[in-house]
């Protein structure tokens, strides 16, 4: 039923390239009922050489049935390869065609979902989930006509060559195949799906283990920690044993089953032929010893094709789990923002629909305000400022820029409004030009240029071999995180955006860059409005504004001398940090 449904699903995604998988089957389907026609040609020779033995005046017809064979051995590879031709072709476009429906999805997804959804779950997803559902049209389908249509083509010749014995013969098949199907059903399946979960598990943890060596060393818990992944390979162990016994052990029964065909043939042909055994029948009695074991094996193919049917059914649930994300709205009447300012009008937000992490914000920032967001870790403030820029919507309340509505804002329109600094601002590995025109494509080299020095970049580029152009990530070329940080501030400047949003972007510089960190900044904040999530509270006493963020609430709100008079939760945080200040002084 499943089966059927992916599979329905996977044509309607080829489209017209549809019939080009219709065509791979039945290529399939031809190459293997005509790979057994010369199987009959020999047969018949055979029986022409017994039935007028030991007389070989009909050489001349021997002659011509040897032809057929060839002949036909020499169809069934053309067909075949046209078959090969047309698998593939029809996957290849399917795999594509479903690669693009789910980067076309992607695209019109919150921007925070690609930070939520992990990027190495997506690389599977776009790779090998994808080249799953190549690798069962182009494959494991054909595959499976052929191994229809190949015991088909056999029980017809064996009833070609003598439909008693024929009938004989469907005994043990049948047996065998009732033997497999009653053993090889749903348990086997759940087996075979723990074995599956067991070796993503697996590779999971050998992917922990490498990424957290650097933490694990320093700690020296090596052994801990060799332990889980340890664990996962030693359940891995377990599941694997578990699938290839529940898999041999029907196998065994059913080789018994097919075995018997020796016994059946044997007792059968003897009963018919009580007048006596002639050569010839002799020889159809060989051949059904040789047949009927390759007709049950190749409909044991067809059995084992539920696991490709699993495989093919897990990488669509993966792919689906993309596409079934809802995507932004798209804006019916857009609008243009008539200013910098920012307001929230009664937010509330979830990451899972349940836990509120957001309740009920309400705030307003005029254009060309600097605000601060303070407040403990885990209260909200990321949460907030990403809402500003759309990475996800409000489940209610509104954030409007400029007077309108966000969702109003074409995309590139709001991305150009807002612009991020983060913690640890990415660079990617290019030249440092191309790091900074990222902000502005269309920027020159002078722009950029003037962007880095105004970011107090100078310094950096001097110490660089090739300047600007220095391709930053590779050949020992590494740069500090405040250098990385004033790059990007570069960036960032580059691009202009009237909304600068700054999230504890200055929390891992050290103390030799901040000051130019902090000048950067400066530099980057005139003109502009300003939010900025503040770690150290020495950043935040001349902003125009300041909201405590608690807990997914405004708690309090001021600038910082109308807050320090309240005694209520900044004045708290600002003796706090005045007294690790005071004891960090001491110290050094
Ligand atoms: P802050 O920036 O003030 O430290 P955050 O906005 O990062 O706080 O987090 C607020 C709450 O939302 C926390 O409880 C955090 O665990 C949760 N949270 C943050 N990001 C995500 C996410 N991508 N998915 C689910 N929960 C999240
Ligand atoms: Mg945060």
């Amino acid at each position: 039923m499943k089966k059927q449904s992916n599979l329905s699903r996977l044509l309607e995604i080829a489209g017209s390239h549809k019939y080009l998988t219709y065509a791979s089957w039945v290529f399939s389907a031809i190459s293997a009922l005509i790979a057994l026609v010369p199987f009959y040609y020999i047969w018949k020779m055979i029986k022409e050489v017994l039935e007028v033995a030991p007389n070989f005046g009909q050489a001349q017809n021997l002659t011509g049935n040897g032809w057929m064979a060839v002949l036909f051995a020499v169809i069934a590879v053309l067909v075949y390869i046209a078959g090969l031709m047309c698998s593939h072709l029809g996957a290849f476009r399917i795999a594509t065609n479903l690669r693009i429906q789910t980067m076309e999805h992607i695209v019109k997804l919150p921007l925070g979902f690609a930070e939520s959804f992990g990027s190495g779950k997506l690389r599977k997803i776009v790779n090998e989930s994808s080249a799953a559902t190549e690798t069962y049209l182009a494959h494991q389908l054909p595959d499976r006509a052929n191994a229809i249509a190949t015991p088909c083509g056999l029980l017809v010749l064996l009833f070609v060559f003598d439909w008693r014995l024929g009938l004989l013969s469907l005994v043990p098949v049948v047996l065998g195949f009732l033997i497999m199907m009653a053993m090889t059903g749903k348990q086997m399946q759940e087996k075979m799906k723990e074995y599956q979960n067991a070796l993503d598990d697996m590779s999971n943890e050998a992917v922990e283990y490498v990424r957290g060596i650097p933490v694990v060393k320093t700690f020296g818990q090596t052994i801990f920690s060799f332990k889980k992944f340890k664990d996962s390979i030693d359940r891995y162990k377990v599941w694997v044993i578990a699938y290839t016994r529940q898999l041999r052990t029907p196998m065994m029964f059913y080789t018994a089953a097919i075995n018997g065909v020796f016994a059946t043939l044997i007792a059968g042909g003897l009963l018919l032929t009580q007048d006596g055994v002639t050569s010839g029948f002799l020889l159809d009695l060989i051949f059904y010893i040789i047949i009927t074991p390759v007709i049950s094996v190749t409909l044991t193919r067809i059995m084992f094709q539920s696991e490709n049917a699993m495989i093919v059914d897990d990488a669509l649930q993966r792919i689906d789990s993309v596409l079934h994300l809802k995507p932004l709205e798209e804006t019916k009447h857009s609008k243009h923002p008539q200013n910098a300012s920012v307001e929230l009008k009664s937010v509330h937000f979830s990451y899972d629909g349940e836990k509120e992490v957001l309740k009920d914000i309400s705030l307003t920032i005029p254009a060309g305000q600097t605000v601060a967001f303070v407040g403990p870790s885990g209260g909200g403030k990321t949460t907030l400022a990403n809402l500003i820029s759309r990475f996800f919507d409000p489940q209610s309340g509104m954030v409007k820029i400029g007077g309108v509505n966000v969702k109003d804002i074409p995309k590139e329109e709001l991305m150009n409004t807002v612009s991020f600094v983060f913690q640890n601002s990415r660079l990617i590995k290019a030249s440092i030009l191309e790091n900074v025109r990222m902000g502005k494509p269309e920027a020159t080299r002078e722009e950029v240029l003037t962007a880095l020095h105004h970011a107090q970049c100078d310094d950096i580029l001097e110490k660089l071999p090739q300047g600007v152009d220095t391709v930053i990530g590779t050949k020992g070329v590494y740069l500090s995180g405040g250098e990385q940080q004033r790059i990007a501030i570069a960036r960032v400047m580059l691009k202009n955006a009237p909304i600068i949003i700054l999230d504890e972007a200055t929390a891992f510089a050290d103390p030799d860059n901040e000051s130019r960190v902090q000048a950067a900044f400066s530099r980057l904040s005139e003109g502009k409005t300003v939010i900025m999530i503040a770690h150290r509270l020495s950043t935040v006493t001349n902003v125009d504004q300041i909201f405590v963020i608690c807990d997914g609430r405004v708690a309090e709100c001021g600038n910082s001398r109308e807050l320090l008079a309240k005694d209520g939760i900044f004045s708290r945080m600002w003796k706090n940090y005045q007294t690790s200040v005071q004891w960090k002084v001491t110290k050094e």
